[in-house]
């Protein structure tokens, strides 16, 4: 049994407590590492060190070229581990190794990306209304960030904090998921190959309402980037408005998956089974609402069914294993119970609707591809995130209609729309209220382009150029050339 450690200051620690959250793998059920039940006594140890490192010379010196080569220093590590940091997440979240690997290699680019961008952050020099003045900007790092991440992407949504916040010059406490620690853990075992200083990266475990909760209201943490459900977000907001600390929070979603009567129904197929039932589901960013063109909807239905009927479950570390367990049991009965709830609805359930029934899948927790149809708007399967492979098909007839179901949810984190015509494309990519609107594809993330939600899918963006700007704070600068102060009791 592995025994893990937190990382804090360079170094490891036991929890204070000495007490010990237990790592369940979700395809064999077996408990197979313990994790530190950290409390606000390890909070403060670790903010502490990043606070310290935050101002040491050592990192607080660095030139912005040297800091961004760090980074890339730091993917180029990373990369070499990236299968051995891709056993250890799926060994914790049960998602297909194949899809978790093809992660922790392109995760890297976030730490090449923003290495590159960190001595790119220029200010500027306003043209100034003012006689025998220079004015000029500068964006500095704020202080210490909080990196709290969930536990379907552990490592990948790291990245997406880690490395904007330390190309900035900022520090960093990362909290990870209670259910999906040790991945983070084994990433910070690799800084010792890397010459990013001491305190620089801390990992903090526990639960959230503790160890998060500490760390969001530790008056040394400046900005917190959080990705998580809505409840989490919401109780991360409340405690950072206490102390004005800035936020970025990746909130959960209930995206709609468009199809019309024009699209390439092959591609509409592959779209709308990658919404859903990749990851199992677990997917901020999964199409759960699939609206049908009503010419089309009984035709596409039937495929779909046809389709997904011959999804192969199994053991997510077997490349020929398309559907791996929910990550958590607590997850699984949460699936169960909205399965539940849409039937009560009066939803059809057409596809699933149960444990998988298989012998040998009886440890994990396994859900069956679910399908319902005969959804309204109002049902509570359309308005609510499942996280799991739960899939509500809503019929529509004209472009209006699809804008208007779509939108009918207080989520906005994505879209998708299947359709050949590129005046109606543009138009739902401007009507949608989403913050990511794809055309003929589906879950597709980049480095390069932001990320994040409209409504109560969160606040502010990651990923892309602009990202960057969330982990800094603008400093303008007056210089005087006058010769002579005017007069003092004037204000100019
Ligand atoms: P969660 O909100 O339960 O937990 C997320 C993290 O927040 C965990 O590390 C948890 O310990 C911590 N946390 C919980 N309560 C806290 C508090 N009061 N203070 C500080 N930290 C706290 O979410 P989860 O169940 O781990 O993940 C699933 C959710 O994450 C889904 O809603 C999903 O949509 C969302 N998600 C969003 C994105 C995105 O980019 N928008 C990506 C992945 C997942």
């Amino acid at each position: 049994m592995r025994k893990y450690q937190m990382f804090v200051d360079g170094g490891w620690i036991d929890s204070s407590e000495d007490k010990w959250i237990e790592a369940r793998n979700p395809y064999s059920g077996d408990v197979w590492a313990m994790i530190p039940k950290g409390n606000s006594n390890d909070v403060h140890m670790a903010v502490t060190a990043a606070h310290r490192a935050f101002s040491d010379s050592e990192w607080s010196n660095l030139t912005a070229s040297d800091r961004g080569a760090m980074l890339v220093n730091l993917a180029e590590v990373m990369e070499e581990h990236a299968e051995h940091l891709a056993e250890i997440e799926v060994r914790d979240n049960g998602k297909l190794f194949a899809e978790v690997v093809n992660q922790t290699r392109y995760l890297t680019k976030w730490f090449r990306y923003f290495g590159g961008l960190a001595d790119k952050l220029e200010g500027t020099v306003p043209p100034i209304d003012k006689p025998h003045v220079l004015n000029f900007t500068k964006h500095e790092p704020l202080g210490v960030c909080a990196c709290i991440t969930p536990w379907n992407s552990a490592l990948l949504l790291m990245a997406w904090k880690v490395a904007p916040a330390l190309a900035a010059g900022n520090t960093v406490v990362i909290k990870p998921s209670e259910e999906t620690s040790a991945s983070t853990l084994e990433f910070a075992a690799l800084l010792k190959k890397t010459l990013i200083p001491p305190g620089v990266i801390n990992v903090v475990t526990g639960y959230g309402h503790e160890v998060g909760a500490a760390l969001v209201s530790h008056p040394k943490v400046r900005k917190i980037a959080f990705t998580g459900g809505e409840s989490g977000g919401r109780a991360v907001n409340t405690a950072a408005a206490q102390d004005f600390k800035r936020v970025t929070l990746e909130l959960g979603g209930k995206s709609a998956n468009i199809v019309f009567d024009d699209a390439n129904i092959d591609n509409a197929l592959d779209g709308a089974i990658s919404g859903i039932f990749a990851a199992t589901g677990q997917t901020c960013i999964a199409g759960s609402r699939l609206l049908l063109q009503r010419s089309i909807h009984d035709e596409f239905l039937k495929r779909l069914l046809d389709k997904v009927r011959g999804i192969r479950f199994g053991d997510p570390m077997d490349p020929n294993t398309q559907v791996g367990p929910i990550t958590t049991k607590a997850q699984y009965d949460t699936i169960l119970s909205y399965i539940e709830i849409a039937h009560n609805d009066g939803a059809r359930c057409v596809l699933g609707g149960k444990p998988a029934a298989q012998p040998e899948f009886a440890k994990g927790y396994f859900v069956e591809p679910t399908i319902f149809v005969d959804v309204t708007t109002e049902m509570r399967i359309a308005q609510e995130e499942v996280f799991g492979p739960v899939l509500a098909v809503l019929p529509f007839e004209k472009d209006d209609d699809a804008i208007a179901i779509a939108n009918d949810v207080n989520y906005g984190l994505a879209a998708g729309v299947w359709t050949n015509d590129l005046t109606r494309s543009l138009k739902m990519a401007d009507k949608l209220q989403a913050g990511t609107v794809w055309v003929n594809t589906y879950r597709s993330t980049s480095y390069t382009t932001p990320f994040g939600g409209y409504k109560l899918s969160g606040i502010g963006r990651e990923n892309g150029a602009e990202a960057i700007k969330e982990y800094t704070q603008t400093k303008s600068v007056w210089l005087s050339t006058a010769p002579k102060v005017a007069n003092p009791y004037i204000r100019r």
